[in-house]
């Protein structure tokens, strides 16, 4: 295992092994940057090959958070952790309440949250050993709870954009969009998309979240293969990240990839394969940063509700600031966005 010697590295300021015998916790908090606040970002609980799978996993979502919290204006850095779900691990209340104890030994360094593969319920008990933690169940008509409801909203307002950008349209009425993945934030996607008068194409593996999003919003599924090569308007990839590289790309037919996954290029060079075949891209951590303002809110207690919702909002101007600039120097979308991002920390440091 070589941490400084991994591509993700990128300067991190601290990267954490937790391990606790009695309940089999393994997890790795990763801070790459506390230059704007507490670096914050989700907990992910996931299996991986190894430990080094674990680590690099941890390291490129954490520099991700960096960048991601940077655009969207919050008083947060850059922090991601990751659970290993190894053979026979059972999530008990003392695993996650061992976890908590770890996250609080770093003093309000690391801000946590629910990422793939957690939830409320698991956070109200990482919560019972820690504050530095978000995503908790709302309180009145306060920010918090589950954020995926807001990252889908934000995600909308982005796909709104980049219609308007690239399509020339006012809304996406009359438009198909391709979702892949239509777990937590693809659902509320898929709802929003609906209401606004969009057709739906969607794949998932697991058939009755495909169902469920056929019956509620009339989507037509399709196989999994076969999702990027739609003749679409939009994809938004709402699953796992690195499905758009060399092999991806030549098949896409749509003119806007603008989705909520983390980390949807696969290399650096993919965004200027969009670029290069004219395809506009959404860059994800631009667009998926609805959750994240959600959480900065919650976790800070400075807005209601209602008022997270117009600071989601701001995400479709800020995308469009990057698409013009993208036209206007010749840049990659995902380029520009990194520019501004690294700009914005270092401005701060
Ligand atoms: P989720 O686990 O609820 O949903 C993911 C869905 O993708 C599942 O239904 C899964 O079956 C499906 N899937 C997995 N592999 C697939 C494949 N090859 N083809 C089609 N479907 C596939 O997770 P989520 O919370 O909805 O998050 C989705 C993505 O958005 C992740 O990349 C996550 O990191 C990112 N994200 C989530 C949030 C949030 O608020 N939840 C915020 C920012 C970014």
């Amino acid at each position: 295992m070589a941490a400084f010697d991994d591509s993700a590295f990128d300067n991190h300021e601290r990267v954490v092994f937790c391990h606790d015998a009695n309940t089999g916790l393994k997890a790795i908090i990763a801070i790459h940057s506390t230059a704007l606040g507490p670096a914050a970002g989700g907990t992910r609980l996931w299996s991986y090959a190894n430990d080094d799978e674990a680590l690099h996993d941890a390291l490129r979502l954490s520099q991700g958070m960096s960048y991601k919290n940077a655009m969207a204006g919050l008083k947060f850095g850059g922090g991601k952790a990751v659970i290993m779900k190894s053979e026979g691990f059972v999530g008990t209340d003392a695993l996650y309440e061992r976890y908590g104890e770890f996250v609080g030994q770093l003093n309000g360094d690391y801000v946590t949250a629910e990422d793939v593969g957690m939830s409320v319920e698991i956070m109200e008990k990482v919560a019972k050993t820690t504050k530095y933690v978000a995503g908790l169940a709302q309180q009145g008509g306060q920010a918090g709870g589950d954020p995926s409801p807001k990252t889908s909203f934000g995600i909308f307002t982005g796909i709104e954009a980049a219609v308007r950008f690239k399509l020339g349209n006012e809304s996406v009425n009359g438009l198909t969009v391709a979702v892949q993945g239509v777990g937590h934030v693809g659902y509320f996607l898929c709802q929003y998309l609906h209401e606004a008068g969009a057709k739906l194409i969607v794949a998932d593996i697991d058939g009755e979240r495909v169902q469920r999003v056929a019956d509620e919003f009339g989507a037509t599924g399709v196989g999994l293969d076969e999702l990027l090569s739609q003749d679409v308007d939009v994809i938004a990839p709402c699953a796992l990240g690195a499905i758009l590289n060399e092999h991806s790309i030549p098949r896409l037919k749509s003119a806007i990839i603008a989705g909520g996954a983390n980390n949807q290029l696969e290399t650096l060079e993919d965004g200027q394969r969009l670029h290069d075949a004219g395809i506009l891209y959404a860059p994800d951590y631009v667009i998926n940063g609805g959750g994240i303002i959600n959480v900065a809110s919650e976790y800070y207690a400075d807005a209601t509700d209602e008022e997270v919702f117009d600071r989601i909002a701001a995400i479709g101007p800020r995308l469009t600031d990057i698409f013009k600039e993208s036209a206007a120097t010749g840049q990659p979308t995902n380029v520009v966005a990194d520019a501004q991002a690294r700009k914005i920390i270092a401005s701060a440091a």
